[in-house]
């Protein structure tokens, strides 16, 4: 995946999820974070042991399967399996931390995330130290707006805190340093969750076109949510 661009560092995209499965709603955000930020391709990197849920639906070999397939066929998109073959609990900071060693001090990385993810970051273990090892790319999430209002103004007081003097709307403040600043960006609204798709199968009913064929066939093959 290249990451250099006119010469400078293009930003790295790094994307985490459960992705259990992997589907429409996630490919968008990685593809039109790419586009909106300048970025010189995303990392998808399924969870292995998620800390802030129950056991996923489906092992971490089956994700990691379905997001190779998905990820398929397009160049900018590489899937990571550092967090599926660690021993230790899925945790972003430590990913991070991997990932600068692998890719220098230089390498301007950023963390994307949805909006809903985003407002849970201070659950998060070591959370204050993101900010530092990546700038933070936050997607609007269409049917998530706590309180009635939209991100940037439903932050916590502590997470407000953090961002102040972090905020940018210009993607060109990406390039410029390693991490450091929080973007938002306007995503095309698509109600899809991993929760849907598995409600749906498990009901006998087809979440076709919300996820891409050859997952939904990777999903029957191994008979994945049927209970
Ligand atoms: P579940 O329904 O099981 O909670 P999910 O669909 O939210 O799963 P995750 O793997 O938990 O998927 O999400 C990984 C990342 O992708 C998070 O940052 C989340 O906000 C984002 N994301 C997931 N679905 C969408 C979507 N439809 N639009 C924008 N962002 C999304």
């Amino acid at each position: 995946m290249a990451t250099e661009r006119h010469g400078a560092l293009a930003p790295l995209g790094v994307l985490g999820g459960t992705f259990d499965p992997i589907h429409t709603g996630h490919l968008r955000l990685a593809e039109e974070a790419r586009e909106a930020l300048g970025l010189g391709g995303v990392r998808l990197i399924p969870a292995g042991r998620p800390p802030h849920r129950g056991e996923p639906g489906s092992t971490a070999d089956d994700r990691l399967a379905m997001a190779r397939l998905a990820a398929t066929g397009n160049a900018a998109f590489a899937v990571d399996d550092g967090e599926v073959r660690a021993q230790h609990k899925s945790y972003t900071v430590l990913t991070l931390e991997r990932l600068r060693a692998e890719l220098g001090p230089q390498q301007p990385l950023v963390l994307i995330l949805g909006a809903d993810a985003f407002e849970g970051l201070p659950t998060w273990h070591r959370w204050t130290e993101l900010f530092a090892l990546a700038h933070i790319a936050v997607a609007n999430r269409p049917g998530y707006a706590p309180h009635g209002r939209r991100w940037p103004a439903t932050l916590s007081p502590e997470l407000d805190l953090a961002c102040r003097d972090r905020r940018t709307a210009d993607s060109a403040a990406l390039r410029a340093t390693p991490g450091g600043h929080v973007i938002p960006f306007d995503m095309t609204p698509l109600a899809i969750s991993a929760s849907l798709i598995r409600d749906l199968v498990r009901n006998g009913h087809s979440p076709r076109y919300l996820l891409p064929e050859s997952v939904l066939d990777y999903i029957a093959a191994h008979h994945l949510y049927r209970k």
